[in-house]
């Protein structure tokens, strides 16, 4: 296998891990009679968000070095296709990036304001272990699930 096809796998693997899902953390264990989102558990979120963040963050600065370094390394034309077909998959992984960075920077900013963890359809609360497993959540699962089924029946 040409190296570059080599390097390009294990570039997309890397990138999956740090584009679904934040980095680790421990969960978050509420008293019994606790509030939800109290100011413990905002500080919890905004820290697995700022994580998160952090992480994809160094994941685009390493995507932008290597495409630097990688332009001026190919002079024959066929490597250069092969690097062409590489830097258009890294670029729709950088929009990728750079739509999960807006989320997250929205979510940090619904903590902020302390909107954090609420359903935008139906004002519920999300839940703690949904939002770990998904922290920028904007809806509860049932109005996702809604939404999906919706989805499907507008998709041809
Ligand atoms: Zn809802």
């Amino acid at each position: 296998m040409p190296l570059i096809f080599q390097k390009r796998q294990n570039m997309v693997e890397d990138k999956d891990s740090a584009l679904d899902s934040p980095t680790a953390f421990t969960p978050y264990e509420p008293d019994a009679d606790e509030e939800y989102m109290n100011a413990d558990q905002r500080a919890h979120f905004r820290k697995i968000l700022n994580g998160w963040k952090q992480a994809l963050m160094t994941e685009v600065d390493r995507t932008m070095h290597h495409m630097q370094d990688e332009a001026a390394n190919f002079p024959d034309p066929n490597d250069r296709a092969s690097q062409e077909s590489e830097f258009s998959l890294e670029l729709r992984t950088r929009d990728r990036e750079r739509k999960l960075l807006n989320k997250i920077n929205e979510s940090i900013a619904r903590v902020d304001r302390d909107e954090y963890g609420f359903c935008d359809s139906c004002g519920a609360e999300i839940g703690i272990r949904r939002l770990e497993a998904r922290p920028t959540a904007t809806l509860c699962v049932d109005c996702k699930s809604l939404d999906e089924i919706r989805e499907r029946q507008i998709a041809p």
